[in-house]
Order: C-alpha cells, then structure tokens, then sequence
C-alpha cells in the first residue's frame, strides 16, 4: 500500500492519479508487475480495465472476481480503490503461498476510470463492461481540456485487444473503505454491504429579470437569486422529513451577471439526492420541485427543472453478503448490514453476478481526501475477510 501511494504522493499525504495520466500508467504498471510475480495471467481490455487471473481447477469456469479501482481524484486519499486491488492481490499471493487450489479461476480487477472527475462519468470502465455504457461514447468522451480519453488510453498504452463487454461472473467482491462515519462511531470492525443507494442529478435553472440594484423598488423585482437560495434552504430540510440515511445536496452553483450593483437574472445550480428506496427517491424529487415552483412563483420566476443523471438503487445477492458475514464471524470480528450511500464499480458487477462489498472503518469517515487515512489494523481485518470470501466464492 505504501509503494503504491507513493505514486502520485502529494505533499499533504494524499495521491494524485487522475484516469490515464502518467501517474495512472505508472499505478498500473507497478500492479502488472506484481501480477507478474504472482504468476498471474495479465489481460487488458478495450477500456484498459485490467484483468490478474489466478487459474481454477475448472479454468473455463466464470471466475471469482475481486477488485476496485487505482485511480483517484484530485488531491485523494491513498486507500480509496487501492485498498480492493491490493488486498485481492494480497489475498491471491496468501493461496498461492499454502498452495490452495481453487474450482473457479480468481480474477483481480483494476476499473478503469472509476472516480470520473477527469472523465465524467464514474464507474465509465466497469460501465462499458456491464453493457451499460457504449464503447464508442467512453472513447468520445473529453476532459476539461478537451482531450479523448480514447486517445490518452492508447498514449500510455493500456488498450487491450480483450473485448469490454458483459461475461458472467461467478461472483464479484470488493473491499474499500467506508468513506462514512457509521463502523466508526459505533466501533464495528466490518460493513457487509448490501447494496448501493440510487442516486438522481437535477439541474434547476431560474430565470428573473435583470435591473438595476438602486433604482428597481424592492416590489418590483424579480430576483433569480433569491428564489434560489430559498429553494436550496427548503431543499436541507428535505431529507429529514423522508429517512435518517436520506441524503440531498447542492453542490454546484452559477449565477449570472454575479454583479454587485445588478439584480440577478439566471441562476442554475444541481442537486444530488440518493437513498436505497426507489419511492423515496420519487418522493424526494416531487417535493424538490414542489419548493422550487413555490419560490420561483413567489418572487415571479420562470423554473426550469431537467434531470442529468442518476442510478436505481441496487441490491446486492443476499447469498455473497451471507459468505462475507460467515467470514467475519470465522476471524471474530465485529460485523454489521449496510447500504453504499457512494457509487462503486460492485454497482455494474452485480449486472452480471452475484456481488457483495466488504466495508472498512475509514478515519473520522473521511476520503475524497488527503486526509483520508485508516488504521492498518482495519486494513488487515478487510484484507482477512475478503481472502476468507474469495476462497469461498472460488470454490463454490
Ligand atoms: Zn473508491
């Protein structure tokens, strides 16, 4: 873990590995090397998703996977992703150590372009493998700069001649850190993770009109930026009403002309709610644009309200989450049912076999982050669980 963080350090404890950057190139190389050690056969995929396989005693069996991600976001933490990845490699060096043999092969998987910041969206690799995504759209897709990602995959040489498209696995495993308070504030060692929330992505834009900040009487205006603010503090309350893991947030914001002596006449800003409930989530988004009309019509707005993204929640197989406890209660450690309130490559897994997650205390919940940081205590609890899994998912 440590040698992999050191690709991309940054001086605040954090790395730096945005997708298909140098830095990414150099994660994935040091991963082949160690794949390599381990006896391990190497394929890359059309994506660059990178597939270790550990051969089974039924090799042309669908395979017990493991994995997560070794890119990051800016400025991210070093566990987040690396930890799957290292500990499926951990866990396959363990078996190859005492000479265990398996039915199904073993396959560790590094997703391309899991977190999604450089090339929007998330998940993009593991996407295109479920057949959720096109592969002529992630190829087409551009960073900031207006760069493929097409073009930077072939610059640092991970497109492989693999197919990206959906096969069945015989199961899919991934450990990651929590990247929430819960196993930390109640002391429990382990997250067996049920399934991940869906998500949907509004954009609301308003429009007022714009004027004079002096002159214009106070009855006359039309501030599209007081609609705004007072949508976005009904939209706080929100969550409370529906569920205590509700979550909704306002995350981006535009305002226009953003002047000090002009009333504002276009604001658009996002909202981002998830739960695990598909009718609370309806709900959510009915009493969203409820509030919004009910300020905009107040202050005489015109409201405009588009959704630009989002994700069904998704259960994962009660049987894979049933082989994780038993591993957890094998070792004696503390273990408690969770739902993923983040995205997680599991997510397009679960598409096409039975799928569980294991969760790790992460410190004070904290990732996304140079700060993210975890205790090796946990690192190892995670690891023990997952190899416990993996041996029991390859040989079912
Ligand atoms: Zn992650």
């Amino acid at each position: 873990m440590e040698e992999m963080a050191r690709i991309g350090a940054t001086k605040g404890g954090g790395v730096n590995r945005l997708t298909l950057t140098d830095a990414d190139k150099e994660a994935r190389d040091l991963f082949a090397a160690w794949a390599g050690e381990a006896c391990l056969d190497l394929r890359i995929d059309e994506m660059g998703n990178m597939f270790a396989k550990r051969a089974g005693r039924e090799n042309d069996a669908p395979p017990a996977m493991a994995g997560s991600h070794l890119d990051s976001v800016p400025n991210g933490g070093r566990f987040d992703g690396s930890l799957g990845v290292l500990a499926a490699l951990e866990a396959v060096r363990m078996l190859n150590d005492k000479n265990i043999s398996t039915r199904r092969p073993i396959e560790i998987a590094n997703w391309t372009n899991e977190e999604g910041p450089r090339f929007p969206p998330s998940m993009l690799g593991s996407g295109v493998f479920a057949g959720a995504i096109p592969l002529e759209t992630a190829y087409e897709t551009k960073d900031a700069d207006g760069v493929r990602f097409i073009d930077e995959l072939e610059r640092i040489g991970y497109r492989g001649d693999a197919p990206c498209a959906p096969r069945s696995i015989g199961s899919y495993l991934e450990l990651h850190i929590e990247q929430g308070p819960a196993l930390v504030s109640e002391g429990v060692q382990v997250g067996v993770v049920e399934g991940i929330f869906g998500l949907t992505w509004l954009r609301v834009t308003m429009k007022g009109e714009r004027d004079h900040a002096g002159p214009t009487p106070m009855h006359m205006r039309r501030d599209a930026l007081v609609g705004a603010a007072r949508t976005i503090a009904a939209i706080r309350d929100i969550p409370a009403k529906l569920h205590p893991e509700f979550v909704a947030t306002v995350g981006e914001f535009s305002l226009s002309p953003n002047a000090i002596n002009v009333i504002p006449d276009d604001v658009t800003f996002s909202v981002d709610f998830r739960h695990s409930e598909p009718d609370l989530l309806a709900e959510a988004r009915r009493l969203i644009e409820e509030a919004a009309h009910r300020e905009a019509a107040k202050e005489n707005l015109e409201v405009e309200i588009q959704e630009v993204g989002g994700s069904t929640p998704i259960a994962f197989d009660e049987s894979v989450a049933q082989v994780v406890r038993s591993a957890c209660e094998e070792s004696g450690y503390s273990h408690r049912s969770m739902w993923s309130a983040a995205g997680h490559d599991a997510r397009y897994a679960a598409d096409l076999g039975p799928t569980a997650m294991i969760f790790v205390p992460c410190v004070a919940g904290k990732s996304h982050s140079e700060e993210e940081d975890m205790d090796w205590e946990d690192a190892y609890r995670g690891c023990d669980v997952l190899a416990r899994a993996l041996l029991k998912t390859a040989d079912s």
